[in-house]
């Protein structure tokens, strides 16, 4: 998978080199990661990448044409992707994720900045993708979620494939809780039915524990998934 980013902080994703087994799925070249900074595609003689907004009112916007530029200096595979990270777009999901894992083998991420960027940039964008409803500077940590995202999805980056499909919205209910040694830790017991060896019994404790937990926790997706079932 090859992932470039548009972003005018591309130190932002060192970190994601060196971050455990995502870190190691770059070293292995499961996924490459390149970065374009706008900057570089500034053609005035001061490298402007931000200007007050027509109209008026608070910030600087992102200007189009070092965007514009970045992106079209980026290889364009035939399987590609563009994403644009903006608060204003569809709300992030693993299903999101699983399909830009498995269908494009490019992934291109734009990263806006400051007040935002210039309306027209919208446009360069497959998608518009919020990491949720709040607002952050810049679309570098929503970008880097993204990635730790697909790549952790990419075959080979995480040990068994099994433990992708149990996982918390994989399947639309949240994973079950997991214990480990000791069997006894400050007066709290890994229930027995874990410790009993039978695989049936566990299966269905597990099973119910995902329904319980995801009732309370989160009974939008219980909802859901309960309209789901047969
Ligand atoms: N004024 C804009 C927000 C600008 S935040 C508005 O109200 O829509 C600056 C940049 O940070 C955005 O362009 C986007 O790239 C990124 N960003 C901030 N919050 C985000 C979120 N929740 N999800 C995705 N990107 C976000």
């Amino acid at each position: 998978m090859r992932l470039d980013v548009v972003s005018l902080a591309p130190e932002a994703f060192a970190p994601l080199l060196s971050l455990g087994v995502i870190g190691r799925a770059f070293a292995a070249g499961i996924a490459a990661l390149h970065t374009h900074n706008p900057r570089d595609f500034a053609t005035d003689k001061y490298r402007k990448v931000d200007d007050l907004p027509y109209g008026g009112g608070a910030g600087m916007v992102l200007k189009p044409e070092p965007v514009f530029a970045a992106l079209e200096s980026i290889p364009v595979l035939a399987r590609r992707r563009v994403l644009l990270m903006s608060p204003q777009g569809a709300p992030l999901q693993q299903s999101d994720l699983r399909r830009w894992a498995v269908d494009y083998e490019q992934l291109v991420l734009l990263c806006g900045h400051y007040e935002g960027f210039d309306e027209r940039i919208r446009t360069l964008a497959d998608e518009q993708v919020s990491i949720g409803d709040f607002v952050l500077t810049g679309g570098e940590l929503p970008a880097a979620v993204v990635i730790n995202g697909v790549v952790r999805l990419l075959p080979g980056t995480v040990g068994t494939a099994a433990s992708l499909d149990d996982e918390s919205h994989s399947a639309g209910l949240l994973e079950h809780p997991h214990y480990t040694r000791p069997a006894e830790f400050r007066g709290m017991a890994v229930p027995e039915v874990l410790r009993s060896g039978d695989h049936g019994a566990i299966a269905r404790w597990r099973h119910e524990q995902q329904q319980q937990r995801t009732r309370e926790r989160r009974p939008d997706l219980y909802a859901r998934w309960q309209a789901q079932q047969p």
